[in-house]
């Protein structure tokens, strides 16, 4: 289907958490060119060098274009109709525990909420996670502890409004390029906006900043204990707010003193030079405007959320929350990994902010979807799912554009686990992924520019992302792909949606069902939203609600929050060290983004321009080390731990502290044998999110 025809299109980047604008120009069926769209409030008019390479990313020769059963090319009838029986008979002889979905932020919401529904409605179970566990789960649950609800408070205006903005395990300049660009262009304009990063490595987003503190890695929140210790002795916080506003405090203070007592305690913690984490926690308790951005330094962490609620602890303790340029603030990965939270795409949320610590909630979305096998409690979280894969527990899964035979940790042991899964199903627009080369039946799915739904990005913007090219092949889209297989099992009549624009007013009315203000997003009021009107959404922040039908900018600006009783909860914080500590000789091994990749390179590492950038798999290493191992810069070395290698060319970077590397994410088997860095980490995860330890894996390091 071919939605919208023109020669310019407005639409939404299919990449980052940003959520930028694009205005596409469109001419025999390609995209010819791409800029930024200026009236979008994400970017207005800003692009980065992935979202304006978006036209040239198009045509991939690995393309996925028809569906095929064990390599071979197929009808749409039969390759549904044999994952369908599959599924019914591992279903009836098993229980529907032993099958599960594996989706992606890079799906839109509608893809999500029929693909959530399906397995928490209909199939009967909660295993249905997503790749957005290993990008924000511990934020939201630090955010449903703090707030009540998974919220982020502020707006993209707030970063440029603050007089004091912290980054937190945030390479901004190269994962959040069009934030960053709008940080340094009010920067530029107002010097006096102060920028501290807060990371183990001087990255390319200290360029901006007044303070870089390169704190030892994982001690995120002996800072923030420290942090919170010194407001209170320092007589900075605003006690009215805490008073009427919140609970807990004296518990949160009580936990950080005891761990963290004094400044000098906290900069030993931190590794940190005790004048200068002086001056940034100065600067903190004096500026009424403070943002706190936090992202995958702060979540890949075996003790993410507690980090992330150290954090908010301070926030709330001096009320610099709910107010123009003053709010602690996550910010995501993928482009629509709130969409997925808000429809409950993880195995641990039920749906539209609803939850299975909530009788009331289970039964009211029964009633909703008319469920006749309505899933009761949690499903399996990402890293447990692949190991139930491989304990024979999960028999059939389907994994929906993502590739977590690359991404997940120890990803070898991922790839084994799916080597003998009884079936494995993956739908996605590219068909020689890793993941891709291990199912049994490919689906070919549409992609940018031939998809149409919505995203909501890191500011909770709803933004549409539009079809306007035909499908190739015979590619189809998620949601379609999704709610046939549903009628193939037998519940077509609860999955017959004509439009997109269907499957968003269910959502909407879901998320407004019973809703009392208390389950943080609502957008009641797009529930009965006509076609036109959705095809031309013009970008909005949840809740839109008949009392805010423009949206919302901010929450919390009364000092409500999302809880029973209205007050933010303190968390008391014992900050613990990372999982693993490395033996003497070893160092920690650090994962992340390059500047111009997206994920597993499906679709960036088709255009030379982005690999111009950095064309092949490195090691960051600090000089010391290179002389303490014998290595060379510009030669290969080898990181190894007990279950792989990573290969990658030595450069020498000072930006790194002693004992530490860092390596790309990106790469994996197609483009580069064994240099594929979550083969190595270790699949340790935070205990309430289950997202893994991404950033602190010991490794030992030798010259090739
Ligand atoms: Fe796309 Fe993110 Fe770049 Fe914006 S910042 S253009 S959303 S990749």
């Amino acid at each position: 289907e071919q939605l919208i025809a023109s020669d310019t299109v407005n639409t939404t980047c299919c990449y980052c958490g940003v959520g930028c604008g694009v205005t596409a120009t469109v001419a025999n069926q390609q995209v010819v060119s791409v800029s930024g769209h200026q009236q979008h409030p994400a970017n207005k008019g800003r692009l980065c060098v992935k979202g304006s390479s978006l036209h040239e990313t198009q045509q991939s020769p690995d393309r996925l274009l028809s569906p095929m059963l064990h390599g071979e090319p197929v009808d749409w009838d039969t390759a549904l109709g044999y994952g369908a029986d599959k599924f019914r008979a591992i279903i009836e002889e098993h229980g529907p525990d032993a099958v599960a979905f594996y989706l992606s932020g890079q799906l839109l919401t509608e893809d999500y909420y029929v693909a959530n529904k399906l397995m928490k409605g209909f199939i009967g179970t909660a295993n249905i996670d997503t790749n957005s566990r290993l990008c924000m789960a511990s934020a939201v649950v630090a955010h449903k502890r703090a707030f009540g609800s998974d919220a982020v408070p502020g707006c993209y205006e707030d970063l440029e409004q603050t007089d004091l903005l912290i980054l937190v395990g945030s390479n901004m300049a190269y994962a959040h390029p069009v934030i960053y660009q709008r940080v340094a262009k009010a920067k530029e304009e107002r010097p006096e906006l102060k920028v501290v990063v807060l990371d183990p490595r001087r990255t390319a987003t200290c360029e901006l900043a007044d303070v870089h503190l390169p704190l030892r890695p994982g001690t995120d929140a002996f800072f923030f204990n420290g942090l919170l210790n010194f407001l209170a002795e320092q007589n900075s916080l605003d006690a009215a707010f805490i008073r009427d506003h919140c609970t807990g405090f004296d518990e949160a203070l009580a936990a950080a003193r005891a761990q963290v007592p004094s400044l000098n305690a906290a900069a030993g913690h931190c590794g940190l030079d005790a004048q200068e984490l002086a001056q940034v926690y100065h600067w903190f308790a004096g500026t009424d405007k403070v943002v706190t951005v936090f992202s995958q330094g702060v979540n890949q962490s075996s003790s993410g959320v507690d980090k992330g609620n150290a954090l908010i602890n301070c926030h709330l303790a001096t009320g610099k929350i709910g107010r123009p340029g003053a709010a602690p603030f996550s910010i995501t990965g993928q482009p629509n990994a709130m969409g997925g939270r808000e429809v409950g795409g993880l195995a641990n949320q039920l749906a539209a902010h609803m939850g299975y610590d909530n009788p009331d909630d289970i039964a009211r979305v029964e009633a909703f979807w008319q469920a006749p096998n309505m899933a009761r409690k949690e499903g399996l979280k990402a890293v447990d799912m692949f190991r139930a894969i491989e304990e024979g527990k999960i028999k059939a899964v389907w994994i929906m554009a993502t590739n977590p035979a690359v991404t997940l940790p120890e990803a070898g042991r991922v790839r084994r686990a799916l080597e003998q899964c009884e079936l494995v199903i993956v739908s996605d627009c590219i068909g020689n992924t890793d993941t891709a080369k291990l199912a049994h039946l490919v689906l070919p799915a549409t992609t940018w520019s031939e998809k149409h739904g919505t995203v909501t990005n890191s500011e909770r913007c709803i933004s549409v992302q539009k079809g306007f090219l035909s499908a190739p092949g015979e590619a189809r889209h998620d949601w379609q792909i999704i709610c046939e297989f549903a009628g193939k099992l037998g519940y077509g009549e609860h999955f017959t949606y004509p439009h997109q624009v269907d499957i968003f007013r269910e959502h909407a009315a879901l998320s407004a069902l019973d809703n009392n203000g208390q389950r943080g997003f609502n957008i009641g009021a797009l529930a009965a939203i006509d076609r036109a009107e959705y095809d031309n959404l013009r970008p909005i922040r949840w809740p839109v609600t008949t009392e805010a039908p423009a949206g919302t900018d901010r929450l919390f600006t009364d000092g409500r929050f999302f809880t029973p009783d209205g007050r933010a909860r303190f968390v008391p914080i014992q900050a613990k060290a990372p999982g693993l500590a490395p033996a003497p000789d070893q160092v920690v091994m650090n994962t992340g983004r390059i500047r111009d990749q997206w994920h597993t390179m499906s679709r960036t590492g088709t255009a030379a321009k982005l690999l111009g950038h950095v064309d092949e798999p490195y090691i960051d290493v600090h000089p010391a080390d290179i002389q303490r191992f014998g290595l060379t810069p510009g030669d290969l070395a080898i990181l190894g731990n007990g279950q792989a290698r990573y290969y990658g060319r030595v450069k020498e970077a000072a930006s790194q502290r002693q004992g530490e590397v860092f390596v790309p994410m990106h790469w994996n088997q197609k483009y580069a044998l064994a240099s594929c860095a979550d083969d190595l980490v270790n699949a340790l995860v935070d205990p309430l999110s289950g997202q893994p330890e991404f950033k602190h894996t010991p490794v030992t390091v030798k010259p090739f």
